[in-house]
């Protein structure tokens, strides 16, 4: 199959053929007829499916080619927007609103992107501009809404991509509040990796009679993924991954630690051993992530140390490599993780190194995969198997229990400390509750721009205390 046969336009035809892809994936031969229908649509994707294109591509020729779009004579005539992405991190919405940019090139529309953690007013001349189609993460969408400096009265077209992910970090109150803006006759496009019941009565409220497409079963890791198992003892992680770098001649590693400051500490005993690493994770500014993410991308880094919230939705094409370092304390978290490597098609292999503090973690990563994963001793890092388990360290001082899943519990034990901080954890609450501690990782709720928001809504609901999400 070919982009030409599934009625897009010729512009938009012709940049998807400039950006190199011939042929569309999976989720984009469904979605995008779907879209041009002018239907609802949920959709069971992944990052790394190409649903980004899924949804720009059909929703730019809707656009471009109504009686409006067709009278636009440039890209800086004044015009309302009319299309909104919602996406959960800065990261994911940068990376969405580069693809609308790329995917619009002949055509005369244009977007833009606003997040958190950066200055707003930079945003409030952008919107006064004019877009045509506007990237948002919720909570600074919510700030432009109150300060009367973004109007949704003409949005036709709404999508959320990675909804479970918004969800998961408490914005659900905060998409309410942006659907109670939006004219309430429009095309709702739902983009999900999975569908918790909370996702299901999210679609349920918003969808009418949706198209529903679904491109890899849900939960399960991707096929082409190559994953295994190195056991090895909790001291001897960092000489592994070094080894393993170095004998495999790995070029370009993803590399997934638990806490920032295990990120740290691993960057810099990487460049102990010669090897190019920079970390990823919400202590980071914005101009230091772009720049390690921007390095990574073009080959001059060879690790990418990154924690699960910094990570989410980073963009990198064809990745090789993806190393849990330390195993993530959600389960879902694997499959997003290595759902980073393998994409679009090509082929990855993700390798997991697990100490015997981590067995449980890895039991329950199998059971929620349904696979048990091959295990590779490696020549000179034999585990002692004499080795006792120790409680993780998830936060300083406060030693957590391995996670036993994503409880819906924590979320009603939330603290109402959205912003930096959060309440300590005790001893025996749900791991996931770790998420609440967080430092405003995300930016795009709590970080930067003068303690961001808060302002006159009350406490933060308890599912939005996970927001800040890193230790
Ligand atoms: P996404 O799931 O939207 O994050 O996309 C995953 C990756 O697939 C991105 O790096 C895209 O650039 C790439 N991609 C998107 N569409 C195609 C396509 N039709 N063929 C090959 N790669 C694609």
């Amino acid at each position: 199959m070919s982009f030409n046969t599934l009625g897009l336009s010729d512009a938009i035809v012709r940049a998807v053929t400039e950006a190199g892809y011939t042929a569309p994936t999976p989720i984009q031969a469904k979605a995008i007829p779907a879209v041009l229908g002018g239907g609802d649509l949920l959709a069971g994707a992944q990052t790394g499916t190409g649903k980004t294109a899924g949804f720009t591509l059909p929703v730019l020729h809707r656009l471009s080619t109504d009686k409006f779009g067709a009278s636009l004579t440039s890209k800086t005539s004044k015009r309302p927007i009319r299309a909104l992405v919602l996406a959960p991190t800065r990261e994911l919405a940068a990376q969405v609103e580069e693809n609308v940019r790329m995917y619009a090139k002949h055509t005369n529309l244009n977007s833009a992107v606003i997040f958190g953690g950066v200055g707003i007013h930079p945003q409030i001349k952008l919107l006064a501009n004019g877009v045509d189609i506007l990237v948002a993460t919720p909570g600074r969408l919510l700030d432009h809404v109150a300060q009367g400096t973004v109007k949704l009265d003409k949005i036709e077209i709404l999508i959320l991509d990675e909804a479970d992910r918004m969800l998961d970090m408490g914005f659900i109150h905060d998409i309410r509040k942006v659907l109670a803006v939006l004219p309430p006759k429009r095309q709702n496009l739902l983009f999900s990796a999975t569908f918790s019941d909370e996702i299901k009565a999210l679609a349920d409220r918003l969808l009418d009679n949706p198209a529903m497409i679904e491109v890899a079963p849900r939960n399960s890791t991707v096929e082409v993924i190559a994953q295994k198992i190195h056991p090895v003892d909790r001291d001897k992680k960092h000489p592994m991954l070094a080894h393993l770098i170095k004998s495999n001649g790995w070029k370009q590693v993803l590399v997934f630690t638990r806490t920032k400051h295990g990120a740290n500490k691993l960057v810099e005993q990487l460049g102990k051993d010669g090897i190019g690493a920079m970390a990823i994770h919400g202590n980071k500014s914005q101009s230091a992530r772009t720049k390690a993410l921007a390095e990574f991308k073009d080959g001059s880094l060879t690790a990418l140390v990154a924690t699960d919230i910094a990570a989410r939705g980073i963009d990198i094409d064809q990745l090789p490599h993806v190393v849990n370092y330390d195993l993530p304390n959600v389960p879902e978290d694997y499959v997003h993780r290595i759902g980073r490597t393998g994409r679009a098609g090509a082929t990855g292999e993700a390798v997991s190194l697990v100490c015997v503090d981590e067995h449980q973690m890895l039991k329950d990563i199998e059971k929620l995969i349904k696979q048990t994963l091959p295990r590779h001793v490696i020549p000179g890092f034999e585990p002692d198997p004499t080795a006792k388990p120790q409680p993780i360290q998830l936060r300083s001082g406060a030693p957590g229990h391995p996670n036993r899943g994503r409880p819906g519990g924590n979320r009603g034990a939330g603290n109402g400390a959205g912003a930096a901080g959060g309440k300590p954890r005790v001893q025996g609450a749900p791991a996931t509750g770790q998420r609440n501690g967080g430092n405003g990782g995300n930016g795009n709720r709590n970080g930067g721009n003068g303690g961001g928001r808060g302002q006159g809504r009350g406490p933060r609901p308890a599912s939005a205390a996970r927001s800040g999400g890193e230790r």
